[in-house]
Order: C-alpha cells, then structure tokens, then sequence
C-alpha cells in the first residue's frame, strides 16, 4: 500500500507547500514592517535547475510567477507546464545573449537582465516582429563586480536613458544581485536611488537570504529560489 518512492514524492510535495506558505508570511510580516501592501509585492519563484515534476505542486499551492535563468532550460520544462497552467507567469533572471532574445520575448513575461545596447537592440527588434512586449528590467552591476553581469552604477542613467530614446523600449525597473559575501542593504539602497532618479517604479531584488531586508527597501519583486523548492544539488 505505501510504496516509499510514492510517500518520498508526497513529502516533498507537502514541504514546497509549506515553504512557500513561510515565504508568504515572512514577506506579509516584512511588508507589515514597512507599511506596504503584500499584495503589491511579486513573488518569483525561482524554478531553475528544478525539474516540472518540483514545480506542480508548487503551482498547485497557488504560485503563478516563476523565474529560469536559462531560455532552453525553460523551453524543455514549460511549455507542457503552461498547458496544465495557462495563468503562469514566467520570468527570465539570467544573462540573455542577443542569439536568444527571439525565443527570450516568445516565451517569457518579464526580462530582468537587460544590460547592453545589443541586447537592448535584439529585443526591441523581436518585440515589434513578434508583437510580445514583455516587461524589461535593467540589470545593475551594485557590487561592480568584474565577472558579473549588469550596466556598472555609474553607466545606469546613461543606458536607461538610450533604452528608451534610441530603441523605444518601455522599462519597468532595475535588478541587482548584491556580491555574495557583502551586506546587501546598501546595494539595495542603491538600486533603489537609481530607480527613483530615472523615475523607474520596479526594483528586482532579495532573494531567499535577503527578500525581507530588500522589501524594507522597497523591492517590488523578490526572486526566492531556495527557500521554496530547496536546497538546489547542481550549480545554476
Ligand atoms: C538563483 C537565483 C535566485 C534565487 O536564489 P535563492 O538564493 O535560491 O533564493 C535569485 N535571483 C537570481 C538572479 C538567481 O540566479
């Protein structure tokens, strides 16, 4: 009667549920903190490396946005998801090279990873051809870091400003990920000002370790991974 393969898959179903359901309380109770509406706040669920069979019941608990970082990763797992799920939202949170951007504005609602002219070219190029127009992020360097993606802080102004003038593309709002062993608050601090000088309402930052301090700064999306589906065995 109780094959254990069976109660292992339950379990584990059981325990995404109640993670999430955490999540959704720490980032009511952040947003308590900081008198902001929780209902204002988009919760990406950061899917990666995670196979479909880990993401059902995480859809089944009521989570409809979700984040790849990779565009084939999340043409092999979610076209057969959106057919179960066609209200789910996919957001893409890893490097995209301009080779990628027509299958990046086919398949996902939001890019938060734009970070040079090309790129900015390449999408506004399949965005008029496919007549998609996902939301777009600008991705900042906060940390100017020289292996990570991102516009360095210094260069933000000046490439938003081209986004919009030069290839007409509507943005949404600024994405860091702050250096892995610094304080993120400041980084934070600064996406946020960066935001608000170039009147910019979207701030894609936090992550499981951080969502709560990036609310209290005034993330308007967090991206949170682990602390849903686990602990992630191979390197994203
Ligand atoms: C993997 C990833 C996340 C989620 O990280 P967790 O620590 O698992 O919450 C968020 N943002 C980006 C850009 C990522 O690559």
């Amino acid at each position: 009667m109780t094959d254990p393969g069976n109660d292992a898959v339950a379990q584990g179903t059981a325990a995404s549920a109640e993670r999430l359901a955490a999540v959704r309380r720490e980032i009511a109770d952040a947003c308590r903190l900081a008198g902001r509406d929780p209902a204002k706040i988009c919760l990406v669920a950061v899917s990666k490396t995670f196979p479909a069979a880990d993401i059902v019941p995480v859809i089944a608990a009521g989570q409809r946005t979700f984040g790849e970082n990779r565009v084939q990763e999340a043409q092999a797992k979610w076209p057969q998801l959106r057919e179960t799920c066609p209200d789910a939202r996919l957001h893409l949170i890893g490097p995209l090279q301009s080779n990628k951007a027509r299958d990046a504005v086919a398949l996902f609602d939001a890019i938060h990873t734009v970070d040079r002219p090309k790129i900015a070219a390449a999408l506004a190029a399949e965005m008029d051809r496919l007549g998609r127009r996902p939301e777009l992020f600008v991705q900042v360097n906060t940390g100017a870091e020289p292996q990570k993606a991102g516009v360095l802080p210094e260069a933000a102004d000046a490439f938003i400003a081209q986004c919009r003038n030069e290839f007409g593309l509507a943005i949404t709002g600024l994405m860091c990920i702050p250096p892995a062993d610094a304080v993120a608050a400041p980084h934070f601090a600064l996406l946020a000002e960066i935001a608000a000088r170039n009147a910019l309402a979207g701030l894609s930052m936090g992550m499981s370790a951080d969502f709560e301090a990036a609310i209290l700064q005034g993330a308007t999306h967090v991206r949170v991974g682990s602390a849903i589906f686990g602990h992630r065995p191979t390197a994203a």
